[in-house]
């Protein structure tokens, strides 16, 4: 079936003609991803998963500029991630599958990784975006949210307004136009405070089911995650309620919830035992560290380590993978490594004073979802080619597609920075 690209699939240009160079760069890319080797090309995801190789792409909850997607899923098609996590949404799903294809027509032998779509039951973070008028912010504003915002979500441009202002222009007069591009924002939270005048609030949605429900049922939808609060279960119960016949037809049901001390494993038993009636498919636990966090640095990655060397270390937890996000990025995997629970399936320890060895069937921890800062390493490409190109296919320049994959490769499993001695 061809799949459609509904927003400003219009607005590309036509492909570009191939060339000599092109040939030689899209020849590289083949050589880059044999040269590494990538395991999880060649295995399943619910493989990778049991081998605690599992990589998630989070393209962003409410992240749904469809073009940066779709080229998102491309290269980390390329880079043999197992799992794309993307907006409930018809264009988005779409633009992240007609990624997946075109990285699949590149190098012939990919398998397909799983689309996931990402919900929620009440507010929480992950949904919401920042608003404000540009008209009410004073022209003498540094615009401090435009330098922090990390997604290049507000663009804020002085223009004259009237033939008056137009004439005085140079004199500093004018509005401000634009503020946030909404479908680029995801709700990260960091232009809210840095406002001097007060200017930004947020605004937060939940998912439609009956729209979530249509989606479950395309067949190039695999998997849903549930985001929930982890305070209280019951509009998670509704809205599983609300979904229950179109679960069926997805690969995995992931929980997203964030670390809630002492009760996390009570709420994850009384979640698991709302779905378990109708679970006929595996299911995940993606366990939030820090929200939203991973392009900070260095240290936003150990509260996600946190939250795994607890959860691995607690015996009677419910059913399911367990996976990592929230705060993921470079030092993720040598974290994981540290702690004792990269790909390995028993660890021994100490947990409130008492000692504890648990072993398991499979890895302990299924592997690692990346979000921000995934999106920062790939996305510093994509802004190069589009200052160059315009809003392009990154397909029809395979030299940054293979700039954008040595990228991707640096998140998968923990390498080192990809030397190949293949040159641009
Ligand atoms: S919430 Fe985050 S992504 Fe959205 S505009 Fe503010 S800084 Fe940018
Ligand atoms: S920091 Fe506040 S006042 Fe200044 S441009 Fe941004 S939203 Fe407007």
């Amino acid at each position: 079936m061809a799949l459609s690209f509904a927003c400003n699939a219009s607005i590309l240009p036509q492909q570009v003609k191939v060339n000599s160079r092109s040939t030689k760069y899209l020849q590289n890319v083949r050589n880059l991803v044999e040269t590494i080797g990538i395991p999880s090309i060649s295995s399943s995801p619910d493989e990778s998963l049991r081998k605690g190789n599992w990589v998630k792409l989070i393209c962003g909850a409410s992240f749904e500029d469809v073009v940066d997607i779709r080229n998102l899923s491309l290269v980390y098609t390329l880079a043999g991630v197992d799992c794309i996590d993307c907006a409930a949404d018809a264009s988005v799903v779409s633009a992240v599958n007609e990624g997946i294809e075109a990285a699949r027509e590149m190098l012939g032998s990919l398998r397909r990784p799983w689309v996931m779509i990402s919900v929620n039951d009440d507010e929480d973070l992950h949904f919401r975006k920042a608003e404000f008028d540009p008209d009410d912010c004073p022209l003498d504003c540094s615009r401090p949210c435009e330098m922090v915002c990390p997604a290049n979500a507000i663009s804020l441009e002085r223009k004259a307004s009237s033939e008056e202002e137009f004439t005085h222009f140079i004199g500093g007069r004018g509005k401000l136009q634009v503020g946030v591009i909404t479908e680029r924002c995801y709700g990260c939270g960091r232009c809210f405070g840095v406002c001097p005048f007060d200017k930004i609030r947020a605004v937060t949605y939940v998912r439609d089911a009956a729209a979530t429900s249509q989606l479950l049922r395309r067949n190039d939808v695999d998997a849903v995650e549930i985001h929930t609060n982890g305070r209280q279960t019951d509009s998670f119960k509704d809205l599983w309620n609300n979904l229950e016949d179109s679960i069926r037809h997805v690969e995995l049901v992931a929980v997203s919830l964030p670390d809630v001390g002492d009760l996390t494993v009570s709420v994850m038993k009384t979640i698991h035992s709302i779905m378990d009636p109708h679970l006929h498919c595996y299911n995940l636990w993606q366990l939030d560290g820090r929200p939203m966090s991973g392009d900070i640095g260095r240290g936003a990655t150990r509260e996600a380590i946190a939250f795994a060397v607890r959860l691995a270390a607690v015996r009677d937890r419910p059913h399911g993978f367990l996976q990592i996000a929230g705060g993921t990025n470079s030092h993720t995997v040598s974290g994981l490594k540290k702690a004792g629970l990269f790909q390995t399936t028993s660890i021994s320890g100490n947990w409130r004073g008492e000692m504890f060895t648990v072993n398991s069937q499979q890895a302990l921890i299924g592997g690692v979802a990346y979000g921000g800062y995934a999106r920062k390493i790939v996305g510093r490409v994509l802004a190069e080619m589009q200052s160059h190109h315009g809003l392009a296919h990154i397909e029809d320049y395979p030299n940054y597609v293979f700039k954008a994959l040595k990228e991707a490769l640096l998140l998968q499993k923990g390498r080192e920075k990809a030397s190949t001695g293949i040159t641009l």
